[in-house]
């Protein structure tokens, strides 16, 4: 009942892949191929890809991300994008705490809470994410991880900028790995994200957040894990660099 009222997000992340010109060319396959979809369509691309993104996109019911933004507002950081300079270009979201910029480029959940405000702050929306490695889910405490990821990259977001916040549970193994969590697996702990939101900052906001499952979707599985009462969109990898894949999992979200 609840999920109605909520925004079905399924965005594509598409790591380090794709140059501008390639990107233009997955950009004109896909616009057609997610047109009149009845949830919302976002790509998070690589940052030499954005202005051509944001220019294509233009128009189109599709929105533009990127994959990572630095938390101070200018300065002496080489190498790092504001997000200011996002804003400026017209991208609208961000991702920030992914597993491979927590696991190769050493953030830490302290990190990911500055970058979460600094997105915010700028007026992108932020898609966070969390999940467990699989040591951590043999060892069982899978909740309590993500529990704990969800509270700290939260710190400081007010319940009024929850309505720019996605939180996606990304399991770590199961990301590019073609190994996705079970559909109740997935439901399992996009509620427990939904209880910790309810705990941080109410029922109501608790039940309008989207909470994305992220993890080996494609076109095959999307359908099932979308179905789950949790589980309101997808953060999607590999699937997301062929259009005709990442179309296929926008129509499961639009149908389920
Ligand atoms: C991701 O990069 O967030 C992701 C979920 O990747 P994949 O779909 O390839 O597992």
């Amino acid at each position: 009942m609840d999920k109605q009222n909520r925004k079905a997000v399924i965005a594509g992340n598409w790591k380090m892949n794709k140059t501008a010109t390639e990107g233009a060319a997955l950009i004109d396959e896909l616009i057609p191929a997610v047109a009149g979809a009845g949830c919302e369509v976002v790509i998070c691309t690589p940052y030499t890809t954005l202005v051509t993104a944001v220019e294509k996109c233009k128009g189109t019911n599709i929105h533009v991300g990127a994959e990572n933004v630095h938390f101070e507002k200018s300065g002496a950081f080489t190498g790092e994008i504001s997000a200011d300079m996002l804003v400026d270009l017209g991208v609208e979201y961000v991702i920030t705490g992914h597993s491979e910029r927590r696991q190769y480029f050493a953030e830490t959940d302290e990190t990911v809470n500055k970058r979460t405000l600094a997105g915010l702050n700028a007026g992108l929306k932020v898609i966070v994410c969390v999940g467990e490695n699989l040591a951590q889910r043999e060892q069982g405490v899978t909740e309590e991880l993500v529990r704990l990821q969800t509270k700290i990259a939260l710190q400081g977001v007010t319940a009024e900028q929850m309505a720019n916040v996605i939180i996606a549970y990304e399991p770590v193994w199961a990301i590019g790995t073609g190994r996705t969590a079970t559909a109740e697996q997935a439901q399992e702990v996009c509620a427990a994200i939904r209880k910790v939101v309810g705990e941080l900052y109410g029922e109501a906001v608790a039940k309008a957040t989207t909470i994305q499952y992220g993890g080996s979707m494609n076109d095959g599985n999307a359908a099932e894990l979308l179905g789950k009462p949790d589980v309101d969109g997808g953060l999607i990898g590999g699937a997301a660099l062929k259009a005709d894949k990442f179309a296929a999992i926008v129509k499961a979200a639009t149908e389920g």
